[in-house]
């Protein structure tokens, strides 16, 4: 028996590369090979990278979903399905938007694919028992199962030479805007440390990446992990938060372990739209500067993430946010808009108060990257879409990028130890040829150059 399973681009143009900075490994799709049992041959299509097939050569098919990828997801699974293939749906967006996507395929599964029910779902269909919906949710247990990804799917595809793992899903936060703690429903769940370790031995690249929600969700574990990789010898990065400043024996333990650089949603600059977001933790009292500066002590590049749109923020917040970004020397940033994704509590609350300019933006013809999908207060539409350009742009000219250069984290020891500068310099150039490239980027659309609609 043959079973394929699909990654779906955002969206493409034809004839032209995707974007490189979005084609990382697709380490869901690896994991739930994993646990296929081997009496399934599995193939991946990745349309990020490969041409879809005409006729599918599959007896079923998975096909995994985000808000972004649903639109692509739903025109590919239309097409496999009128070839006499059953679809099987799953990943993020079936846990925001269940009601959408089970309309699009023969079987849907909410929540995680390990505890033994993607096995129960393969067998069902061998049986022709499939149902139409399975959810983990209802047994949840805050210990993940660890299921060695099929890493030699990837081969030859091309992806970044980042090697992928994970150590925990979810997050215990629960910022309004945050489509992966709703999707999560502010839970979270970890794997055992030796099966980390076990896992990361496999991986044969220097440089890795944790592919948590967010790596700091609980300190004494992720304590633990550190020590336990301290002796791989590998660089890594990931996603945290800023709180971690506060907690030094961290902070010394991730640097021990490789940490090269965390992402961080420092979100805004203004505690009143920190509290709106719900997000009046990430006050720290010794302000973002201060912290920012510990974690660079500890040999930590940041990558910091903004965000636009709040009611408190006003059109020069934008530039303030980016001249602190310069000044604080972060590593890379991003200036995003707000986004109100499907199954948040700030969707709900822009529905109530009448301000989804288009309450399926993500499965409108012609929608793309930058587009403001809501009216914010104190922008139009299209200067909060316009400022975030033009503060990313100006983050990664030449002179700023520059001017970010330090040598305790972004560059440190650039001599004896070239690696960091080396990821600096690349990871800057490389976001720098990415900005334009994703503006107006399609979202759920095949276009052609000119612009028309081609799928
Ligand atoms: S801290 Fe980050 S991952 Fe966690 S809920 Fe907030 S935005 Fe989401």
């Amino acid at each position: 028996m043959k079973l394929t399973l699909i990654q779906p681009s955002v969206g493409k143009i034809a004839n032209k590369p995707y974007i490189k900075s979005w084609t990382m490994e697709p380490l869901a799709l690896a994991t739930l090979a994993g646990l296929t049992p081997k009496e399934f041959e599995v193939e991946l299509i990745d349309e990020r990278i490969d041409e879809l097939p005409e006729i599918y050569n599959a007896d079923i098919v998975g096909i995994t979903i985000e808000t972004y990828t649903a639109k692509r997801a739903y025109a590919i699974a239309k097409e496999i399905r009128n070839q006499g293939i059953k679809v099987i749906m799953g990943g993020i967006h079936t846990n925001l938007m269940p009601d959408e996507v089970i309309k699009h395929c023969d079987c849907m599964l909410v929540g995680g694919a390990e505890g033994g029910i993607w096995t129960q779902i393969l067998e069902d269909f061998k049986n022709n028992k499939l149902q139409k919906k399975y959810d983990s949710n209802s047994y949840f247990t805050k210990e993940l199962e660890h299921v060695t990804p099929r890493r030699d799917l990837y081969a030859n595809k091309g992806y970044l030479p980042l090697g992928l793992v994970e150590s925990g899903r979810g997050c215990p936060f629960t910022c309004e805007f945050c489509a992966i703690t709703s999707a999560h429903k502010g839970k979270y769940r970890y794997k055992l440390v030796d099966k980390i370790i076990e896992d990361i031995e496999n991986i044969p690249q220097k440089m890795l990446y944790f592919a948590d929600d967010n790596f700091v969700s609980k300190f004494s574990r992720t304590k633990e992990l550190c020590d336990a990789m301290a002796p791989l010898n590998k660089k890594w990065f990931s996603h945290g938060t800023i709180n971690m400043a506060n907690q030094r024996d961290l902070l010394k333990k991730l640097q021990k372990s490789g940490c090269s650089n965390l992402l961080i949603g420092f979100e805004s600059l203004n505690e009143q739209t920190l509290k709106s977001m719900g997000k009046s933790w990430a006050v720290v009292k010794r302000g973002y500067t201060e912290s920012i500066k510990i974690l660079r002590d500890y040999g930590i590049s940041i990558y910091g993430t903004f965000v636009f749109g709040y009611d408190e923020d006003r059109p020069e917040d934008v530039e303030k946010t980016l001249d602190f970004a310069i000044e604080q020397k972060l590593c890379l940033a991003a200036f995003n808009h707000l986004v109100p994704y499907p199954g948040t509590p700030l969707y709900s609350r822009f529905e109530k108060e009448g301000r989804l300019i288009d309450k399926e933006w993500w499965l409108k013809d012609g929608y793309n990257f930058g587009e403001v999908s809501f009216r914010p207060k104190n922008f139009t539409p299209q200067e909060l879409s316009q400022k975030c350009y033009d503060a990313r742009m100006k983050f990664y000219n030449f002179s700023n990028i520059l001017k970010r250069v330090e040598f305790s984290a972004n560059c440190r020891d650039p001599f004896r130890d070239p690696f960091q500068a080396l990821s600096f310099v690349s990871a800057n150039f490389v976001s720098q040829k990415g900005i334009k490239q994703r503006q107006n980027w399609p979202i759920g659309n095949i276009i052609d150059k000119y612009g028309k609609i081609l799928n």
